[in-house]
């Protein structure tokens, strides 16, 4: 029996539509919209978080579960909503986007007194689904289910993932937008946060002269997911927005480390608390290439590729600071904030790659060691992942031969490692060798595995999960997640699931080039 209980905390606290008819429109003076899931003719829940659904509550056995999280019953205390929010897409303001296809229940609070709120992506059209469905299909389902755990796991703030249900129906979808259009079967992952409110929730309402929306939202978040703060005002109000661009900065880096691209950081897809959210066409690097982004439609632009994220993430907070100015007399703390978003990201950054190193503290020297690492990892095509993870293995009088041994498993052409290069990473090597010489190197060892995860979401491993799941098999992604809930052990039998990527995937779509289709 599902013990799970809905509050409707969102739509009580904040104004909501009057029109609760379901067709796509503008929406004015609401931060949401009633909006009912379309049922689903067969729903079946076919993958679920056991962990996460006890701590809420709800019985994976239940019969009723699956029409639960496919929206096809609703709960009691159930109002379904849909978000209204705004968004600058690729550097421009798009106007209203909305949660088009995402449909919320409500807010719950799990056994350790977390805050959460439960959201189906997928359940049918809402007012905001303008040209779209409201769908969503295997493929892109499977990619937002596994990455969010997987990013979890890594410790790294974001939404998680509930269940993923199949919902009978076949989707159209035309995934490269050239008029191929294949039939996909429908599915729905009910994701869960402590907050989905994003920075185009605040950018809509100033965007439409809603003065007034824009506090009440901010004093809405404030009260419930930065309670430390204290009531709102306007001190509270800056040290709020600066608690936003540390979290943000923060994430940033956490991608940076592990080699996350997530490619659509548009304001739409940022999180006011700083969480990871909307895994559309995200990849993890292979080869380190500052310029690699997953995104086709980004392919010439690169706005979102790796080495931007952190660029971004900077001008995020500047859009979301102007949709902010109404709260505050001046934009002076807005700017005093905005002015310390590099030092914050920088600090951050520098200390994780001092982790990833194995150095015990940082020094000012260290940059010089920082830079000349990415311009030697540029040398060859090396993998991001096993690079880092071999380099624990070298030990201060580690010689030439044997340094070649250990990161040879991580280069995609080792008949290049010769010459130059070879050169080139001895001296990088070298240099770092004697770096790390004073340092315990049981301890630094212990560091280098707690920053460096051997196991990631590796663009091919998804596409795995991806193709048994379209078939019916489950398992594959179930092992993949399995070996992603401890991603910086060692697991010896799991050693294929770090290795580097495959010759088929190298220009495989789906591995190495995706879209927003989902
Ligand atoms: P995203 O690329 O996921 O950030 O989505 C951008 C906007 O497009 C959001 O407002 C989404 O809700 C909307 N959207 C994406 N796919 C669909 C769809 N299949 N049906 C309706 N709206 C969609
Ligand atoms: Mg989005």
């Amino acid at each position: 029996m599902n013990s799970l209980q809905l509050r409707p905390d969102f739509t009580n606290s904040l104004p909501g539509e009057s029109e609760t008819d379901n067709y796509p429109r503008q929406v004015y003076k609401s931060v949401w919209s009633k909006t009912e899931p379309t049922p689903a003719s067969t729903p079946t829940m076919v993958v679920h978080n056991e962990s996460l659904m006890q701590a809420l509550g709800i019985d994976a056995q239940d019969p009723k579960t699956a029409e639960i999280f496919t929206g096809s019953t609703l709960l009691e205390n159930c109002l379904p909503y849909s978000m209204r929010y705004g968004g600058h897409q690729f550097g421009n303001w798009a106007g209203q986007l909305g949660d088009g296809r995402a449909i919320s229940l409500g807010e719950t609070i799990d056994t350790s007194g977390a805050h959460w709120t439960l959201q189906l992506k997928g359940a049918g059209p809402t007012p905001f689904s303008r040209q779209g469905d409201g769908y969503a299909v295997m493929r892109s389902s499977v990619r937002e289910y596994m990455c969010a755990e997987a990013m979890h796991h890594l410790g790294i703030a974001t939404t998680r993932s509930l269940t993923l249900c199949t919902t009978g129906e076949n989707i159209a979808r035309d995934i490269f937008y050239d008029g191929t259009v294949t039939m996909e079967q429908g599915a729905i992952v009910c994701r869960a946060a402590q907050s989905f409110v994003r920075f185009g929730n605040f950018e809509i309402h100033a965007a439409s002269q809603e003065h007034e929306l824009i506090k009440i939202l901010a004093d809405y978040v404030i009260t419930r997911d930065f309670p430390h703060l204290g009531a709102p005002c306007a001190d509270v109000y800056q040290q709020w927005f600066r608690e936003v661009m540390q979290a943000t900065a923060t994430t940033v880096a956490h991608w940076q480390r592990v080699g996350f691209v997530h490619a659509v950081m548009n304001t739409d897809n940022m999180s006011i608390l700083g969480h990871t959210i909307d895994y559309g066409p995200y990849g993890w690097l292979e080869e380190y290439d500052p310029r690699w982004t997953p995104n086709y439609v980004d392919n010439t632009m690169r706005r979102y590729s790796y080495g931007n994220q952190p660029e971004i993430a900077r001008w995020n907070m500047y859009k979301l600071a102007n949709a902010l100015v109404p709260l505050f007399e001046s934009t002076e703390p807005l700017e005093e904030v905005l002015a310390e978003y590099h030092d914050t990201f920088d600090s951050t950054w520098h200390q994780m790659l001092a982790n990833k190193l194995g150095l015990a503290n940082l020094q000012t020297t260290d940059k010089k060691l920082f830079e000349n690492l990415w311009s030697t990892l540029s040398l060859t095509d090396t993998d991001f992942t096993i690079f880092f993870r071999q380099l624990s293995k070298i030990q201060p009088n580690t010689d030439q031969a044997s340094v070649r041994t250990t990161l040879l498993p991580g280069f995609y052409k080792p008949d290049e490692y010769t010459n130059n290069i070879e050169n080139g990473f001895i001296e990088w090597v070298t240099q770092w060798q004697q770096r790390i010489q004073n340092e315990d190197p049981d301890a630094r060892i212990e560091k280098m595995h707690a920053a460096n995860p051997k196991y990631v979401l590796r663009n091919y491993l998804a596409l795995n999960a991806i193709e048994a799941a379209e078939g019916g098999d489950f398992d594959v992604m179930e092992n993949i997640m399995q070996v992603l809930r401890n991603p910086y052990d060692d697991q010896p039998n799991a050693e294929s699931y770090a290795a580097r990527r495959p010759a088929w995937a190298t220009s495989k779509p789906g591995c190495t080039m995706l879209t927003c289709s989902s």
